[in-house]
């Protein structure tokens, strides 16, 4: 590799000088220096000085079939050689694009039929926002253009994105969002439920939101719903039972478009190949990204529902948008295989009757019941660790989000890569972790939580 004849402490300096990283403080970085990730092999990533450390993020939300894949590095080899690239305009096509497309299409809720590609999240969740709006005017209602998202949403780091997401830190730096998206409340009942409200009641109550947003708004104004499935990057909150079915009938109620952001969840990550499945619900589109090539290369699908397809081909004319890379032959190789590798090792099974149950037992057995955990919660392999002061008051230590970098950096120290957002310590490995790689991270985690507890008593 190029960097083999660097010193860490060189890679270091160059990476500081020249590298602006993403969500980072830069004056903190230059500091400490970056942890340098260097090869990585099945659960497991390796950095510079030698550490082996589980990755209980998959990356970040993606490696779904695990590092060091010689078959996705095989079919991307092919593909460069035989056709590194070409584009979907113009009508042309690489065939990989169709092939992925259909395959999609098929392990797709079964109104999902067409695809359109490009190359992250983020530009997905643009693709999605013009085509909702797109849709409406040529229905004839061009006026039907707001979109309702939530606060607290993650829906990428484009304009539209963080427009369409819900963060304040990153609202207060946009400097101007794209028009018409309106947030309302998110459906988090460890912190937002009133006192004696059941989840059952509270998760009605945080769709009523979602109807009183329309209903200010007018039906006729209000064009789509976007939310996810299960908020991520957000804190892995898993909405009561009561959410989704309750969205849907209102969305369907007042015809506003039900846009799931799957960025995080497609492709198995709550023991269906799409979430919409897991929480019974009927969306016109699906963002995806990430899980799609497990991140061996990038790649998003925005999967679109027959009824808009429809409109789009009758009345549409040419829908004036697309990106260099959308349908990038190597990325779509790659995807394929890898949908492919994960439906012939029955990964998505196996998170729903083995591993995703034992993952839930795990964090409940490791964690539940230590003095710095409030909750646990997952659905699949995708679960969360609230850290608090006093599990009876809930009451959080401070500053916000202090404790649960302590429990990080323990959790990293002792060989688990974890990542805390806020108070809340959040984990999504890999699909290929088997039931023993479960057990040895809640050996970790009970290990980081421990040591975190020492430290801040
Ligand atoms: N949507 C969700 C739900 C996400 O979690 C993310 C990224 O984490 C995105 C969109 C943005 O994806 P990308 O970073 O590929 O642009």
């Amino acid at each position: 590799m190029t960097y083999h004849n660097y010193s860490l402490k060189q890679l270091q300096q160059i990476d500081a000088q020249h590298h602006l990283h993403p969500f980072t403080d830069h004056k903190d970085l230059r500091g400490a220096g970056s942890r340098m990730i260097v090869r990585a092999d099945g659960p497991f990533i390796y950095d510079a000085e030698g550490h082996q450390i589980l990755d209980g993020m998959a990356g970040l939300w993606c490696v779904n079939i695990g590092y060091g894949r010689n078959e996705l590095a095989e079919v991307a080899y092919e593909q460069m050689k035989e056709l590194p690239y070409y584009n979907s305009f113009f009508r042309c096509a690489p065939p990989a694009a169709g092939l992925l497309a259909q395959k999609i299409a098929q392990l797709a809720p079964k109104h999902l039929n067409q695809v359109f590609f490009g190359s992250s999240g983020s530009e997905s969740n643009d693709t999605a926002l013009r085509l909702v709006r797109h849709y409406w005017a040529l229905e004839g209602k061009p006026e039907k253009n707001r979109i309702i998202s939530r606060q607290n949403a993650y829906h990428g780091s484009t304009i539209a994105g963080t427009s369409l997401g819900g963060m304040e830190p990153m609202h207060g730096q946009l400097h101007g969002a794209v028009p018409n998206i309106v947030h309302v409340m998110m459906p988090y009942a460890y912190e937002l439920a009133l006192p004696g409200e059941s989840d059952h009641e509270f998760g009605l109550r945080a769709a009523k939101a979602v109807e009183d947003a329309i209903l200010e708004a007018g039906p006729d104004k209000i064009a789509a719903f976007i939310g996810e499935p299960v908020m991520g990057a957000g804190g892995v909150k898993i909405p009561p039972a009561s959410y989704w079915p309750e969205v849907q009938r209102i969305c369907r109620k007042y015809d506003v478009l039900l846009m799931l952001d799957e960025v995080i969840t497609g492709y198995g990550r709550t023991g269906n190949w799409f979430a919409a499945e897991t929480f019974g619900i009927e969306p016109d589109t699906i963002t995806t990204a990430k899980a799609l090539t497990s991140g061996y290369l990038p790649l998003s699908a925005l999967l679109v529902s027959d009824r808009i397809a429809k409109t789009l081909e009758e009345k549409g004319g040419e829908f004036h948008h697309g990106y260099t890379y959308s349908g990038h032959p190597v990325c779509c190789a790659v995807g394929l295989k890898n949908l492919e590798i994960i439906e012939k090792e029955g990964l998505v099974e196996r998170v729903r009757e083995d591993t995703g149950p034992y993952f839930a037992q795990m964090l409940r057995e490791r964690a539940a019941g230590h003095p710095l955990v409030g909750e646990v919660r997952s659905v699949g392999l995708m679960g969360a660790i609230e850290i608090v002061k006093d599990r009876e008051t809930r009451e959080r230590f401070l500053p916000s989000g202090s404790a649960a970098v302590i429990v990080r950096d323990h959790a990293i120290a002792n060989g688990l890569m974890m990542r805390a957002t806020g108070d809340t310590m959040i984990l999504s490995p890999p699909l290929m972790w088997t039931r023993e790689t479960i057990d040895l991270a809640g050996e970790r985690i009970a290990k980081a939580l421990d040591l975190a507890e020492a430290q801040l008593r």
